[in-house]
């Protein structure tokens, strides 16, 4: 089963792997840029969080690596956000 994977930078670019890992590091042709795709379920579930953040975080003060991370964690390892408390 192929997966998509987007480019974090320009968010438009996508390609489709016959594999399912975290992310790929490849040249992006729409940012004409070596950058980081990420599977393309874990930027979905980060796009969900955008829209209404979980209760548990302060998610808008969250940098952006760290809601990857934790939509990463959500997605592909089962973890509930309640999981993650950040330390003010
Ligand atoms: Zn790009």
């Amino acid at each position: 089963m192929n997966r998509t994977y987007r480019c974090l930078n320009c968010t438009e670019h996508t390609v489709s792997r016959p594999f399912d890992t975290s992310h790929l590091s490849k040249h992006c042709p729409v940012c004409d840029s070596f950058e980081r795709l990420v599977n393309d379920a874990v930027f979905e579930q980060f796009r969900t969080f955008e829209e209404s953040p979980p209760e548990s975080l302060s998610w808008s003060k969250l940098e952006r690596q760290e809601k990857l991370l934790i939509s990463e964690q959500v997605t592909r390892k089962g973890r509930s956000v309640e999981d993650f408390s950040i330390e003010a």
